[in-house]
Order: structure tokens, then C-alpha cells, then sequence
């Protein structure tokens, strides 16, 4: 047996975990400034829900679901996305006797079995927000406006906002007819990944990464000249909160997002310098969804970033925040005899907060300098026999290589004062 992290999944080392930490802590931070409430949800949910939320015709639905049958023959799937399960805790609680809207957001890892190549997880981790029972578009400023404050608050500056609008029930099918019958007219020139999207969801081929499909679809027929009325204001009505935000973006007529719960506006952010894969993130309205878990008629809007894309994004703009200069402490000792009492001093600068450590794996004096520099330690506490005796301990500056006698009793003041 191979000992390995399965296909498609890693470790995230602590070097690369302090990054996800920012990253939580900061989205953390602001969106609970703009109101939003951490939800935390199961990490699988019965299958139906992914089945009806996202929809059947979708590449995640078809091919990328981790389902299996539980013990019960009960059919489970690790969640995909975050959406579907927050509308249907949102439909489960009767979270609209809340005040409206709800807003809500949560950090986590989602699973999808796609093949593993080009910064693509089978394992992944998302932070997302939603914002359930307003059709207000300011609702949907709010949102882009979050994601994009967070971008440039962890430090991103190259940033580009696309928007577009979905239309509603009430105008999309006369557009998707429209499509269905230009892509029959396409149907020998477009790949044959395409040729199967389209009679499942005309919508989905916008999904192709293909050069030759991408340059026939910008003869599509656009949907931004199907919008029923409603759906018209309800997008300039964005595009003017966008502009009094000081909020610039493109209008993208293609941005037409793979789920099939998604209505009205649709956003996506990039990242130019990430290639061609470059969302980092993205979301749009849902006001169908709640009504489809069985709940009463309610709008939804939400978003979803991708830590793995946004970490890329952030090394591509030498913007990853840089370790924080650590002051650590490391008691070492002359002679193992010794080592309770480094313990007790370990003990006691641990519940002044300091952060402190010492050596559990009998090296000797010289080896334990040395763990004390790779581990990044600022002093070194040395602990003899004659200092025990004394009470007096030395401490050595690991940057200056100065040393001081400290009493046992200044220890903390000692280090309190030097930082
Ligand atoms: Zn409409
Ligand atoms: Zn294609």
C-alpha cells in the first residue's frame, strides 16, 4: 500500500496554512462588518439536494459528484458547492419567520471528482456568502461590492469585475430557443462536448473552454436583448449602485454560470495573471432555489471564492502577507535533570502568552541552540544548575547574541518590556 494523500487531494502544510487562516480570518472580519452570520452545514448532504438545486444537466451533476450509499443505502454526496446547502437549511429552518434578508456566510472544503490537473482539486476550499429573501438590487451591489473589498483588503489589486444578467423564467426560454437554434446551425463546427451540452442545456456551452467554440459563441445571440422589463431595471438598477460604489467593471454577455438555479445577475471576478483558468471567484442570484426546496417563494443572492485560485492570484502579485517576525522563547537545558524546570518555566511564560518551546528529544546543549534558531526563536532561556541554585537565569538575544541575568521572578516583565 502506497502511503499518499488520495488523487486529486494534498495536504495543506502549516507554510501554506497560515494562508488559509488569513484568508478566513479576513473574510471573517469583513463580511461580519457588512452583517453576515457564519453558517456551518454538514460536509455531505442527501444526494436529491445537489440533484434539484444545481440541476440535472450540469457537468457537476452528470460526472463530478462524490456519491456513494451509506450503511442505510441511504445516497449521499459530499458537497459540491455551499449554495444548495445553506438554501436548504435556509428552507429546513424556516428561516424566513428571521428578519429578511438572511445573511449568511461560512468557509470549508467542497469535493468534486474531476480529473486533477491545473490547480484542480478534488478536494477544495471555498468561502462564500448569501444573502437570502431580498430582490432588492442594491442586495446584489452589496455582494459585489463585499467580494471585491475583500479581494483588495488581502492585498489583490489586479482585479476584474464581469457582470451580466441571467433574465428570469419569464424571458429565458425565449432566448434559450434563440440559442438552441443557432448552436443547430453551428452544430459540425462546435466540439463534441458541446454537441451533448446543447441538447441538455443550451446555456452550458458557454461552459467551453474551446478556442473554436468560444469564437462561434460570440455570434450567439446575446441574452441581454431577451430581458423581460422587470429584469432590464433590475440590472441597471445594479450597474448604478456599481457606479455610486465607484465600483468599474465589463459587461460580459457570455458570463452565463453553470448552475442551473442562477437568475438575473451574475457576476465573476479575475485574476489576469493566473491563466487561462482565471476566476477567482464569482456568484449570482438564485430566486427560484428556496421555492424548489419547497419553501415559500423567496429571492437569493450569493458568492464563492476559491482559496487555492486566490492564493495563486496573491503569489502572481508578490502579495502573499509575509510571515510575522516571531519572538519566541526557547528554554534549553545544561543537563537533563533540568528539564522539569525548564517545563515549569515553559509553563508559566505559556500563560503570559508568549509563545514558547522546548526541546522534548534529549538533544544536547548545542543541539538545542540550534533548534531554537531553526524554529525561529528570538531568546533562549539557559537553564544550569548554578542558575537554578541562584534563581537567576541567563537569556540570550538570538539577533544580537547579547545575553542578560534575569530573576526567575522578572521573567515575564522581562519579556514584556523587550517587545
Ligand atoms: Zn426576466
Ligand atoms: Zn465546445
Amino acid at each position: 500500500m502506497e502511503i499518499k494523500a488520495p488523487r486529486g487531494t494534498s495536504d495543506i502544510l502549516p507554510e501554506r496554512a497560515q494562508y488559509w487562516d488569513f484568508l478566513a480570518l479576513e473574510a471573517m472580519n469583513l463580511f461580519e462588518s457588512f452583517g453576515y452570520q457564519k453558517i456551518i452545514f454538514p460536509t455531505f448532504e442527501y444526494t436529491e439536494i445537489f440533484q434539484k438545486g444545481i440541476g440535472q444537466s450540469t457537468d457537476i451533476v452528470q460526472k463530478e459528484m462524490y456519491t456513494f450509499l451509506d450503511k442505510a443505502e441511504r445516497s449521499l454526496t459530499l458537497r459540491p458547492e455551499g449554495t444548495a446547502s445553506v438554501v436548504r437549511a435556509y428552507v429546513e429552518h424556516k428561516m424566513w419567520n428571521r428578519p429578511q434578508p438572511v445573511k449568511l456566510y461560512y468557509y470549508g472544503s467542497m469535493f468534486r471528482y474531476e480529473r486533477p490537473q491545473s490547480g484542480r482539486y478534488r478536494e477544495f476550499w471555498q468561502i462564500g456568502a448569501e444573502s437570502i429573501g431580498s430582490l432588492d438590487p442594491l442586495i446584489d451591489v452589496e455582494l459585489i461590492i463585499l467580494l471585491m473589498d475583500y479581494y483588495r483588503q488581502i492585498g489583490l489589486q489586479m482585479i476584474e469585475l464581469k457582470i451580466n444578467s441571467m433574465g428570469c423564467p419569464l424571458c429565458q426560454p425565449a432566448y434559450i430557443e434563440d440559442l438552441r437554434s443557432f448552436l443547430e446551425s453551428k452544430v459540425n463546427e462546435i466540439c463534441s462536448q458541446c454537441k451533448k451540452r446543447y441538447k441538455l442545456n443550451p446555456l452550458r456551452v458557454f461552459d467551453c473552454k474551446n478556442e473554436q467554440c468560444q469564437k462561434i459563441y460570440k455570434e450567439a445571440p446575446q441574452l441581454s436583448k431577451y430581458l423581460c422589463s422587470e429584469c432590464q431595471n433590475h440590472f441597471a438598477r445594479v450597474k448604478k449602485g456599481l457606479d455610486l460604489g465607484g465600483e468599474s467593471f465589463q459587461i460580459d454577455s457570455s458570463l452565463v454560470r453553470g448552475f442551473d438555479y442562477y437568475t438575473k445577475t451574475t457576476f465573476e471576478i479575475c485574476s489576469p495573471l493566473i491563466g487561462a483558468q482565471d476566476a477567482i471567484g464569482g456568484g449570482g442570484r438564485y430566486d427560484g432555489l428556496v421555492e424548489l426546496y419547497g419553501g415559500p417563494p423567496t429571492p437569493g443572492i450569493g458568492f464563492a471564492l476559491g482559496l487555492e485560485r486566490v492564493t495563486l492570484a496573491l503569489e502572481a502579485e508578490n502579495s502573499l502577507p509575509q510571515k510575522k517576525e516571531t519572538k519566541g522563547i526557547y528554554v534549553v537545558s545544561i543537563d537533563d535533570e533540568l528539564r522539569t524546570e525548564a517545563f515549569n518555566i515553559l509553563l508559566m511564560l505559556r500563560r503570559s502568552g508568549f509563545q514558547s518551546d522546548m526541546d522534548y528529544t534529549g538533544k544536547s546543549l548545542r543541539g538545542q541552540m540550534k533548534q531554537a534558531d531553526k524554529k525561529g526563536a528570538r531568546f533562549a532561556i539557559i537553564l544550569g544548575p548554578d542558575e537554578i541554585e541562584s534563581g537567576t537565569y541567563t537569556v540570550r538575544d538570538l539577533n544580537s547574541g547579547t545575553q542578560e541575568n534575569v530573576k526567575k521572578d522578572n521573567l515575564v516583565e522581562f519579556f514584556k518590556k523587550d517587545r
